[in-house]
């Protein structure tokens, strides 16, 4: 049994009505179990990662970090639960290796692949790079397309990393701001752009290509009011509306460890999310998506639930609200009505 099983909770939300039993085994608080709610973009390595489970994020995505360190996050006990991409892969010379929030060791550099003439003497550098990324338990690669702060792949190069990851089984998210950059993303056939494209309006052609291809684009709205950048914020909710209403598949994420955003559920975020026309229970949906996971039950599913005392508000608008109460509890400590 899991929190996402069986009927659904009040307000049709893809959750089940439960109360709480306190650790003393007196009745707790009524409210709503949900599948465990996962932050689908963080950099654990640059926040507190013991503050997301005590406010209601059971997992959590990391979208580039030093190899051996966020190898040790994912291996430590219980909450919240990690999967990564490993290294900022990155053009020689490309975004972010001039920022000074980056941390040694998580970034690399590749160069255009070798010609085949060359490979039977030399070991592909993209091929290894993403090797050792599988090596340390990545379950996907992190590609960076930003062609406003340096260079980038060029379609070549991008081929033959996706190429490597695939040949791992490595999914392969990318980070694309500047001009064309989300359509290189989306014509190369990357699983996810890790943030809804915010620098330039997508024609519908290309959305519905995302959308039929099954990408995944991690919402990161809040980022964009916290920068002061109403613009980039304005261009990412419509292209995100209309990829959503052809069917596209859109993730709750954060960018936690960017700049200064509040740990665990970001009710600004759900508020970009609402504000892209995603309905209660799509936006629940947001944070239960077990991408790059196959299933809930692979976040600790079958024993963690997402809790949120109270019922649901009747207006949409106040969800961010309640769901900031959320907690993570285990099951076993629900009973359900
Ligand atoms: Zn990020």
């Amino acid at each position: 049994m899991t929190a996402g099983d069986g009927t659904t909770a009040p307000g049709g939300l893809p959750g089940r009505s439960a109360r709480l039993r306190l650790a003393d085994g007196t009745p707790g608080p009524e409210g709503v179990a949900f599948p465990p709610f996962v932050d689908h973009h963080v950099h654990l390595q640059m926040v507190d990662p013991d503050a997301a489970p005590r406010a209601g994020i059971a997992g959590v995505v990391d979208l580039g970090a030093e190899l051996t360190a966020i190898s040790a996050l994912a291996a430590r006990e219980p909450l919240p639960r990690v999967v990564h991409a490993g290294q900022f892969l990155t053009a020689p010379g490309g975004y972010p290796g001039d920022r000074w929030w980056l941390r040694q060791g998580s970034l690399r550099e590749l160069p255009a692949p070798i010609g085949a003439h060359e490979r039977r003497a030399l070991p592909d550098p993209i091929e290894t790079a993403v090797a050792e990324q599988a090596a340390f338990g990545a379950t996907l690669v992190k590609v960076m397309l930003n062609a406003v702060a340096g260079p980038v792949f060029d379609r070549e190069t991008l081929d033959a990393i996706i190429a490597a990851a695939r040949a791992h089984g490595l999914l392969v998210a990318a980070h694309a701001e500047g001009e064309g950059m989300a359509r290189l993303a989306i014509e190369a056939g990357a699983d996810a752009l890790v943030h809804a494209p915010f620098t330039e309006r997508l024609d519908d052609g290309l959305v519905a290509r995302a959308a039929a291809a099954g990408q995944c684009w991690i919402s990161t709205f809040d980022i964009h009011v916290r920068a002061g950048e109403a613009s980039a914020l304005a261009i990412a909710v419509d292209n995100t509306a209309r990829f959503r209403a052809v069917g596209g598949r859109v993730l709750y994420g954060t960018d936690l460890g960017n700049g200064e955003l509040p740990d665990g559920v970001n009710t600004g975020e759900l508020s970009g999310l609402l504000a892209a026309g995603l309905p209660p229970a799509e936006l629940i949906g947001s944070l239960t998506d077990p991408w790059p996971l196959a299933e809930a039950a692979e976040w600790g599913g079958d024993a963690l639930a997402t809790f949120v005392p109270g019922l649901p508000p009747g207006d949409a608008d106040e969800l961010p609200a309640w769901l900031a109460a959320a907690r993570v509890v285990p099951i076993e400590n629900l009973e359900f009505g």
